[in-house]
């Protein structure tokens, strides 16, 4: 027989042993009470049936004993009914262990009376009264085992002594099935002990149980209730079950308006995604910007969702804890605002500076589009604000943050180095260092010219400033940010030494860069009628007979000191300068008539049948352009188709309508129109389709390479059998080697230009390469 709980037992505490034994000793006590009756009524019949056969004064002290332990015993029962409290468990179990033992002997003795009495059913009806005791006892006592044992001892040792040693044989075997008697009612005492226990260990468990669960529920609830961040929960279909205060908070939403709330149809959807992901079992997290529903709060949030299961592992919905972390957000982007831009004026600092520098650069690097740091200081700027305050300093400074950002454009950067030091970072000036030079001067001009407004700074007076510039220009790859801003440094030094208000470059070169062009331009504009301009021609060659057939008339210009300027030189300038229109005027008139003088001399027996002019874009764009070309043509007397106007895509690719209602008009009235360097830009064979070209040539960057570069021989090819289809001539420029004629001829390219005949000459020299020299030409081919 042993404890089902025996182990559980061991592992309980002190504690909870206590409270099993309190529950033992109650159990105890009231069973002890429902005896009280029976046994007063036992007693009462014992004095009565033993009054005349013992001495009255023994009966009466038993009977005296036993009212007085009865009295006891309720005694006892009530105060511990009354305040179970008042003494721990072992002063009530040893109270009640005196009361049970000192009964147990009261009763007990009852056996000597068997001495005093012949009569039979007496001495039957004591002993049966003392088995009904011990009966009654084992059953009602079990709860304290011991307590059982020496009580059972107690009541029927007497018996069994009385018994054993009464003589006879019946009565020893009487005292003998007292001792058994004894052994099972302890038996069935530990039995219903074991039970006894087992219920309490039971409950005791329960209990534990029991108060661990409310324990957590209540720390659950507390943490639900009390935790700095926002909690709800929400069932499978995404709708809103419960939520803590803190998430009311945030969302600035009443109790009702949350509950229910249908999470599929919130306006801001960005929390969707992982709402959604908790209800497929997974985890999900978003950090980010949200709006809230009722407010439009612009907040930035932080959430994670996790599953909800019952207890068969079936997901219910989701639980979502909510951080609101937008001020950390703000600070943060404050900070990072403050690393880059300038405090006082408010646009980037130095350090977003040369960023945005390095970024410039590594753009230039990969595409050649060069790029300018200007460094600017203002004049006197310290005299102004060590006589007029701090504060007419600052106001000074923010005005020339504004005017400056005003005047740049959207890809430019404007920053503060500290001071009166300002740089402006200029990007995308193209290609061309004149160029850049020149765009970078005329932005110094603008910023000089807004900084000489009077700044109105709070002062009864406005002041006045000005302003020295430093310009460095990229030209090297190996430059980083720290050279450019050095080299600008330099220049801006060089300006305020030469006297404030000015603009310098770094490189001397620079300057004279500057310089050269508007002399240059000065020069072009008298060159015309000074007669230094002239054509030279390049023959154009048909393959087919190695004869020439034509020319291309190409620009020069004699120039007295500066000897012979090629059009590269010229063309630039002469197309920014707008002087592009009349020399392209007189190209064209001179060509004309130098071809028409050609065919009326009869030159020769020469099959020279076409002369080609270059047209600039700015030249074709002139509203009158094709008019003026009609008239030179009825002015030369040069037969209209024997005219051929080299385009360049750079003009058909805006307002494209335009240039080919242009180019119609010329074709109606007869002229040929080529398009010249193809394959350089981006139209397509297919667009070339809707312009009316008469003739292809090809760039002389294709023709350079056919021999060697694979892909620019397919491109040859590939042209060569589309201008086929679309029945264009093609003339191949550059051809310098007997190869790539060869390569030309047999693809069936028509037409060449290039070394390998001749390089464009003077009239002269055209005229005897057509009258006498065509034979060497032709001897190369
Ligand atoms: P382009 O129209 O492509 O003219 C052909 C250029 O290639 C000429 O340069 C010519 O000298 C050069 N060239 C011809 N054959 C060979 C060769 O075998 N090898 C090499 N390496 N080069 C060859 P040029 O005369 O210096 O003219 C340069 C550019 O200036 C022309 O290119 C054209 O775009 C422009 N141009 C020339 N004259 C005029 C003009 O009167 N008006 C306009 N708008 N542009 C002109
Ligand atoms: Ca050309
Ligand atoms: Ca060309």
């Amino acid at each position: 027989m042993t404890f089902r709980n025996k182990d559980v037992l061991a592992d309980l505490d002190a504690l909870e042993k206590g409270r099993i034994r309190s529950e033992q000793v109650n159990i105890a006590y009231k069973q002890a009470f429902a005896s009280v009756y029976p046994l007063l009524f036992g007693s009462i019949v014992i004095y009565f049936l033993f009054y005349n056969t013992l001495q009255p004064s023994l009966i009466s002290l038993w009977f005296l004993m036993v009212v007085i332990t009865l009295l006891w015993r309720i005694w006892l029962l009530r105060e511990y009914q009354n305040d179970q409290n008042r003494y721990n468990t072992a002063v009530w179990e040893r109270r009640f262990q005196y009361v049970m033992f000192t009964s147990a002997a009261v009763w007990g003795s009852i056996a000597f009376f068997i001495y005093q009495t012949p009569n039979t059913l007496h001495q039957f009806f004591l002993i049966f009264l003392l088995s009904g005791i011990a009966s009654i006892a084992s059953g009602t006592l079990a709860s304290l085992f011991s307590v059982v044992i020496i009580f059972l001892f107690l009541l029927l040792a007497p018996l069994f002594a009385v018994m054993f040693f009464h003589g006879g044989f019946e009565f020893q075997m009487m005292g003998i099935l007292v001792v058994i008697f004894f052994i099972l009612l302890a038996i069935a005492a530990k039995r219903i002990h074991v039970n006894i226990m087992n219920a309490l260990i039971s409950k005791i468990l329960h209990q534990k149980a029991t108060e661990a669960l409310i324990l957590s529920e209540e720390r659950f609830e507390t943490i639900f209730k009390d935790a700095p961040a926002g909690i709800f929960y929400y069932n499978t279909d995404l709708i809103v079950v419960e939520t803590n205060n803190e998430m009311l908070q945030i969302l600035k939403i009443s109790h009702e308006r949350m509950i229910g709330l249908d999470l599929k149809k919130l306006p801001d959807s960005c929390l969707y995604e992982s709402l959604d992901e908790s209800v497929q079992g997974e985890k999900g997290f978003y950090e980010g910007p949200y709006t809230t529903m009722v407010n439009k709060l612009n907040l930035w949030i932080s959430l994670r969702t996790s599953p909800i299961y019952d207890t068969h592992r079936r997901i219910i919905g989701g639980v979502a804890i909510v951080s609101d972390i937008t001020e950390r957000v703000v600070a943060e982007e404050k900070m990072k605002h403050q690393a880059y831009f300038d405090a006082l004026t408010d646009i980037p600092n130095r350090v977003l500076l040369k960023d945005r520098v390095e970024q410039s650069l590594a753009h230039y690097r990969r595409h050649g589009s060069l790029i300018a740091i200007m460094f600017l200081d203002l004049d006197h700027f310290k005299s102004i604000n060590d006589s007029l305050g701090h504060h007419v300093g600052d106001a000074l400074l923010i005005e020339t943050a504004v005017r400056l950002s005003s005047i740049c454009r959207e890809g430019d950067t404007v920053a503060r180095l500290g001071g009166d030091e300002f740089v402006i970072l200029l990007n995308e000036l193209g290609s061309d260092p004149h160029i850049a030079a020149q765009r970078a001067e005329t932005v110094a001009e603008k910023i000089h010219e807004v900084l000489s407004f009077s700044f109105d700074v709070g002062q009864a007076e406005s002041i006045t400033t000005s302003s020295s510039i430093g310009i460095a220009i990229v030209s090297s790859n190996e430059q980083n940010a720290d050279d450019l801003l050095k080299f600008a440094d330099t220049a801006m030094y060089q300006a305020k030494k030469e006297g404030r208000n000015t603009t310098r470059f770094y490189q001397e070169q620079m300057d004279q860069w500057i310089k050269k062009r508007l002399f240059m331009e000065n020069a072009l504009r008298h060159a015309i009628k000074n007669g230094e301009l002239e054509l030279y021609y390049q023959p154009v060659i048909e393959i087919s007979t190695r004869k020439i057939i034509g020319a291309e008339a190409l620009l020069r210009w004699n120039h007295p000191e500066m000897g012979l300027v090629m059009p590269d030189e010229i063309i630039n300038i002469a197309e920014e300068s707008g002087l592009i229109v009349p020399i392209g005027e007189w190209v064209l008139m001179e060509a004309c008539k130098q071809f028409v003088r050609w065919r009326a001399a009869h030159v020769s027996k020469s099959h020279i049948q076409r002369i080609a002019v270059n047209v600039s874009a700015v030249q074709f764009r002139q509203s009158d352009f094709v008019e003026k070309v009609i008239r030179i043509v009825a002015e030369t007397g040069i037969v209209p188709y024997m005219l051929e106007l080299e385009l360049t895509e750079s003009m058909i690719i805006d307002k494209v309508d335009t240039v080919i209602d242009k180019m119609n008009r010329l074709r109606t009235a007869g002229i040929c129109l080529s398009m010249d360097d193809f394959g350089t830009g981006y139209s397509s064979l297919a667009y070339l389709k809707r312009l009316p070209f008469t003739t292809l040539k090809i760039d002389r960057s294709f023709v350079r390479d056919i021999m060697s570069d694979n892909d620019d021989a397919v491109l040859v090819e590939t042209i060569l059998s589309m201008a086929s289809i679309f029945k264009l001539d093609v003339i191949a420029e550059g051809v310098e080697t007997f190869e790539q004629f060869k390569f030309l001829e047999s693809h069936g390219c028509q037409y060449f230009q290039g070394y390998l005949c001749s390089k464009p000459v003077q009239v002269n020299t055209f005229e005897e390469l057509l009258n006498h020299d065509v034979q060497n030409c032709q001897a190369h081919l």
